[in-house]
């Protein structure tokens, strides 16, 4: 079984929802709609209070190279264009929209059809892509049009797909690979005719044997396709990990996945690829896992852009020992810090950790046991980078390497001591980060 070397550990995998279907979540009576659902600069919006839109029309547009468009997940009038606040409470700007039946743009094609022959050429793939606003949805939302613009003196080798689903709790690759697996087939194929690649490797991790399966045996059909089953161990999925495990290439620190011939796609992005390039429809929906030990109800939902998260917590119920809801993932993700916000692309999990999981152990002095440092995937010293921060030495913990730090909290995930590793690595790395580029202007 495929995996990368240095590194990594086992969170307790805690796949509660992996048997449910994916359900569509009802669509809400009024949507908001951030201007910034991906990485990248804001798009900017071109409706007006008092607009009519439908369904899949575009509503904000991507002015920069790394930016999405932004299109209405429903059909309605646009009723204010102004800032709201987000998950973290920060005000943003965002579209709200009155919902008026469901009325799709007519150049989206809204059959259950699989349509597997593209048709489209390399160039107009990748603004397909663009246009209809796909951003990747394994967490991090950079836009994907701009993996795929590649210099001309690179040469792409291998797509690389993440079907790994590393984080503890969150299902929707899993069941995006059980119910719309040719799909993404499809998307992987569109991907390789964008990329000029010859061949697409998929890495799923061992966890998710009926997954495994079940794309090994569609992508028989596809020869330039091939399914690996991956040790299921923390972060697989991340990107440096995976092209390590399923080519034996180590991207050099401070370099893209393009320098040693790959790139990089989630799989559910591939799915979101297909609709884009097959059927015309832009990314209006999100694919969310409702999880967690004292869950009332625990789903996977296909929720509409812009819903209330309040409006589904009070679907699924919160539990009453709720210590935190969080967004994205255990180790990756964030606390929601306000939850009268609403649903953005790639938000992949609300997941209710109870009280006493969610409470911190008391922070102790360092006993030099060393596992954070066997822990790391990227070879760090991660209590040192933290003392470092910690004394603001950002000199020092740049030739440390901090900002090589993929901000996969596994350091943190077993420290005895229960030190706030990754959250003072974080702060180091915004500050280390900001030292070079004000050095390198
Ligand atoms: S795991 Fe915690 S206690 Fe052990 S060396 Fe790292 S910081 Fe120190
Ligand atoms: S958060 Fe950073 S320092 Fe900690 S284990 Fe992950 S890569 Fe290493």
């Amino acid at each position: 079984m495929k995996t990368f070397k240095i590194g990594g550990i086992h969170p307790e995998e805690n796949k509660l929802a992996k048997e449910e279907a994916i359900e569509v979540f009802p669509i809400p009576k009024q949507v908001t709609l951030f201007v910034t659902q991906h990485l990248g600069a804001p798009s900017t919006p071109i409706v007006q209070a008092g607009d009519k839109v439908k369904v899949g029309q575009l509503v904000a547009t991507a002015q920069t190279l790394v930016c999405a468009n932004l299109h209405s997940p429903v059909s309605g009038t646009v009723v204010k264009v102004d800032p709201v606040p987000d998950m973290t409470g920060y005000r943003k700007l965002a579209i709200t929209i009155d919902v008026e039946d469901d009325i799709w743009e007519e150049t989206i094609d809204t059959t259950s059809e699989i349509r597997k022959e593209i048709t489209l050429t390399k160039p107009e793939i990748i603004e397909r892509i663009k246009a209809c606003g796909v951003v990747g949805l394994g967490g991090a939302c950079f836009p994907t049009h701009v993996k795929y613009m590649i210099p001309p003196e690179k040469k792409v080798d291998y797509i690389i797909i993440n079907g790994a689903e590393c984080e503890p709790y969150i299902t929707t690759d899993h069941r995006i690979m059980l119910e719309n697996g040719e799909e993404c087939l499809i998307g992987v194929q569109a991907l390789l005719i964008a990329s000029g690649a010859p061949e697409a490797r998929i890495g799923i991790e061992a966890n998710k044997p009926d997954a495994f399966e079940h794309l090994q045996r569609l992508a028989s059909q596809y020869p330039n396709i091939k399914v690996f089953k991956l040790k299921t161990k923390y972060p697989q999925g991340a990107e440096k990990q995976l092209i390590k495990s399923l080519t034996g290439r180590e991207v050099p620190n401070g370099k893209l996945p393009i320098e040693v011939g790959c790139i990089v796609n989630n799989i559910t992005t591939t799915y979101a690829i297909y609709e884009a390039v097959q059927k015309n429809k832009p990314l209006i929906e999100t694919y969310t896992t409702i999880s967690g030990k004292g869950a009332k109800t625990l789903k996977n939902y296909k929720i509409r852009l812009g819903t209330s998260i309040s409006e589904v917590l009070s679907t699924v119920g919160i539990p009453e020992n709720t210590g935190k809801i969080v967004s994205g993932g255990p180790m990756m993700g964030k606390a929601i810090a306000n939850i009268n916000s609403y649903f953005v692309k790639g938000m992949s999990s609300l997941l209710f950790i109870d009280e006493s999981e969610s409470k911190r152990g008391v922070v102790e002095e360092c006993i030099r046991c060393g596992k954070c440092v066997t822990a790391c995937p990227m070879g760090l010293e991660p209590y040192l980078l933290y003392a470092l921060a910690t004394r603001a030495d950002y000199e020092e913990c740049e030739k440390h390497g901090i900002m090589n730090c993929i901000e996969c909290g596994s350091c943190q995930y077993g420290c005895p001591a229960f030190r706030p590793l990754l959250d003072m690595i974080r702060v180091g790395k915004n500050k280390t980060g900001y030292m070079i580029r004000t050095r390198n202007k």
